[in-house]
């Protein structure tokens, strides 16, 4: 899952924006100069071959240097071919010069987002985001993507957009800058067309969040990632047992205690052991966990889906179909009160 661009239908917005006016540098153009033609090459990956963190390692400058000619020239075409990034070529190529010794162009650094390149054309104009670690927004403004946005600049323009958010202890810049935070594109009406994970994500909770703001993701997303990565990399898959919606353990816990709540006027003493209820209502707006549970849990349960939250649509949900669906909450409560006190009032009118 490195290095990849996605096509992001999910991506909100459309329309007019804030111009920005980025210009890529053509270091690309910038080749090494050969002292004379060679019949090989040589590309090196870098950590664990030549660094070791940022220590040069194996005799990594030395060796290097054996492929230049006194005069400086290179004598052995090379470049390093490594899967790390986050930073531009440019300046990859002046840290690797400073730690090994030799002088290193840009055109000889391909990391795992070099690649991104070749979609500039695709791309140029279009409003794209990057994540990962380290500067994804400035890497693919050097290749030369016009309008960028990191991904923690697009979740900065949504104010709720990470559900754990208070709990970080950390902050990003455009966080930590809010108040002078200036919005430079209408990300609510102009469509983001791509986006690009240029290295490792930092913030994979809240990056996976942004890329479906339309529906917040919880506990449940984190179990998806978790089961996805478990399973891709060891023979067996991961054993686990969730608790909570819609487990129907869960509503057959809050029917116990439910049961144990008294009206104030009856004395304890009076109680006779757990009532049984005739209807216990589940109002949600998560067809898939709410209604679900209701729905499997059986007697008493009556389940309203809302409208307010996850659930959006006209009619019924068709996998997960609740008893009642209505816009609110407060139209549920309305619905139930009408409904419960009505046949009650109907049962004792009749004896
Ligand atoms: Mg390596």
């Amino acid at each position: 899952m490195r290095f990849q661009a996605y096509r992001t239908s999910q991506f909100r917005s459309r329309a007019s924006f804030l111009v920005q006016s980025n210009h890529s540098r053509s270091f690309s153009q910038l080749q090494p100069a050969l002292e004379k033609r060679c019949s090989f090459g040589i590309a090196f990956d870098v950590d664990g071959v030549v660094l070791s963190g940022r220590v040069p390692v194996g005799g990594s400058p030395q060796a290097l240097r054996r492929l230049y000619s006194n005069s400086g020239a290179l004598k052995v075409p090379f470049l390093f071919l490594t899967n790390g990034g986050g930073v531009p070529e440019s300046r990859r190529a002046v840290e690797l010069s400073e730690l090994l010794g030799v002088n290193i162009l840009p055109s000889q650094v391909v990391q795992g987002h070099s690649t991104f390149k070749n979609l500039v054309k695709t791309f140029e104009n279009e409003l794209i985001i990057a994540t990962g670690k380290g500067e994804p927004a400035a890497v693919m403004s050097e290749y030369g993507f016009k309008k960028v946005l990191s991904l923690d600049e697009y979740a900065s323009y949504f104010k709720h957009i990470d559900p754990v958010s208070q709990y970080k202890r950390w902050t990003t810049e455009q966080i930590s800058n809010r108040n002078s935070h200036v919005l430079r594109y209408n990300v609510s009406s102009e469509r983001v067309k791509a986006a690009f994970v240029a290295s490792d994500p930092v913030d994979w909770g809240r990056d996976i969040q942004a890329a479906f703001p339309s529906e917040r993701l919880g506990i449940g997303a984190f179990r998806i990632a978790l089961e996805s990565v478990f399973n891709r990399i060891h023979p067996s898959p991961l054993e686990y047992t969730t608790f909570g919606k819609p487990n129907p353990f869960v509503f057959k816990n809050a029917e116990a205690i439910l049961s144990q709540f008294l009206p104030s006027d009856i004395d304890d003493k009076e109680n006779t052991g757990s009532q049984s209820f005739k209807t216990l209502y589940m109002i949600g707006d998560n067809p898939m966990v709410d209604i679900k549970g209701a729905r499997q849990a059986g007697h008493p349960w009556f389940s309203i889906l809302t409208r307010t939250g996850v659930f959006k649509g006209e009619d019924n949900h068709a996998e997960c179909p609740a008893d009642m669906v209505v816009d609110t909450v407060e139209e549920a409560v309305d619905y139930i009160l009408k409904r419960e006190f009505t046949s009650q009032f109907f049962f004792s009118y009749a004896r």
